[in-house]
């Protein structure tokens, strides 16, 4: 096909993909848990290992200004990455999960005096999200006296901006949704919640880890108090995540890791803390897996975004095609055409089984609940197979999945 993608270059450009399993060429398709990285990336890490190597922030001699330069400057790519404006900040975190866990914390700990979620205040999730943008919120709203409502999507798994309204009261104070839910592939019309939650004067939350790869959130162009994204599924190196937003929002969190790097002056009893972004990074960051994710952004910009948006959506529409065809396969929210991800349901076939037989003929794809029980018990399912794309993906691939699916199911059943 004449896409981007002449695949079999890009492929190359990923080193752990050129491997069998098991007597295979590997068809890596669980990239909505984890992408592979580009030689870039690892080659971006590697100098920075190899030439830049030191603690950042507080030395004088040469390799710590090198190290700080690297860590700022991949600050600075990765706001660029996110359209960040003037009044937006970007803070280094391990992950999306740590990410939000940041804000939910940093919204209801009495730390540092009142916290901003009370007693009485309700905070809004959307039914559609990982454990990672709920669990958070349940443990805030039981440290504070909150109380979590959920927006419901409907039988198909769809988020309606009429349904949020009439939840938004004096009370909310927070709403948190996902720009891509990971277990069905949905893409909420998240601009459209969260400036109505904005507007309500609720602090808004994004979790932008599924989106990140191919339909990267801007945040000048977005009601969005708090972003959330992992490198990890963006190309970019494990162990490492961004939570970006405004900065007015940001300053609101109470800090979750007290200690070094993020104090003015400490006294025996007492201490000052630094202004934004250090203020939320206490200890020793991850500088190179900082880098290496700015190295995965200026890959998918070099790749283009758009390209890589068609890409998926076509491998997708291909998948999603193959699969409803085969006998008694029904795939969740068939008409979330943004999505990067097909999940399915097969009767009389366990998809722990199903995705066993895959990974016998070198295909791995996820099954299970995807951290998004509350999602699959509202849609009156149990555990889905997952199969997710990436640039490096190809529709060959695709018809392996699906001639793989239904040898499975005849061997199943
Ligand atoms: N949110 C979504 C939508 C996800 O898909 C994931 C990862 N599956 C997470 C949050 C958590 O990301 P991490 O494990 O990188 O913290």
């Amino acid at each position: 096909m004449g896409d981007l993608l002449q695949q079999a270059s890009l492929a190359s450009e990923f080193p752990s993909l050129a491997q069998r399993v098991n007597g295979e060429p590997l068809a890596y398709l669980d990239n909505a848990a984890t992408t592979h990285m580009p030689q870039a990336v690892l080659d971006a890490m590697r100098e920075f290992e190899t030439t830049s190597r030191a603690n950042i922030h507080r030395g004088v001699h040469t390799l710590s200004q090198r190290a700080t330069d690297a860590f700022e400057r991949a600050r600075g790519d990765l706001k660029r990455f996110v359209g960040a404006g003037p009044g937006h900040e970007l803070v280094f975190t391990s992950g999306t999960t740590d990410a939000l866990n940041l804000v939910a914390n940093g919204l209801s700990d009495a730390g540092a005096g009142r916290p901003y979620l009370q007693p009485g205040d309700e905070i809004i999730v959307s039914g559609l999200e990982h454990h990672a943008n709920l669990v958070p919120w349940q443990q805030a709203a039981r440290r504070t006296g909150a109380t979590v409502r959920i927006l419901r999507p409907d039988a198909q798994g769809r988020l309606h901006a009429d349904d949020l309204a009439p939840l938004l009261t004096p009370r909310t104070m927070v709403f948190a949704v996902t720009a891509g839910a990971n277990a069905t592939g949905e893409r909420p019309p998240y601009e459209e919640l969260l400036a109505l939650a904005a507007e309500a004067g609720a602090l808004t939350v994004l979790d932008a880890a599924q989106a990140m790869s191919h339909d990267t959130p801007q945040l000048l162009a977005l009601a969005c108090d708090f972003m959330a994204f992992s490198g990890h599924k963006m190309y970019g190196p494990m162990g490492t995540g961004v939570l970006a937003g405004r900065r007015k929002a940001l300053e609101r969190l109470t800090p979750l890791r007290f200690g070094g790097d993020m104090v003015i002056w400490v006294s025996e009893q007492e201490a000052s803390f630094a202004e934004l972004p250090a203020r939320l990074e206490g200890g020793t960051p991850n500088v190179a897996g900082a880098v290496g994710l700015a190295a995965a952004a200026a890959f998918i910009e070099a790749t283009g975004r758009g390209a890589i948006d068609a890409h998926v959506r076509s491998l997708r529409a291909h998948a999603v095609a193959g699969l409803s065809a085969l006998d008694g396969v029904t795939v969740l929210a068939p008409h979330a055409e943004a999505a990067a991800l097909v999940s399915f349901v097969a009767a009389g076939a366990h998809p722990h089984d199903i995705g066993t037989l895959l990974d016998e003929r070198g295909i791995a794809v996820r099954t299970g609940h995807h951290c998004a029980q509350p999602l699959l018990d509202h849609l009156g399912l149990g555990p889905t197979t997952r199969a997710s794309f990436a640039l490096y993906n190809t529709h060959d691939e695709v018809e392996r999945l699906v001639a793989a699916v239904a040898r499975a199911l005849e061997v199943l059943r």
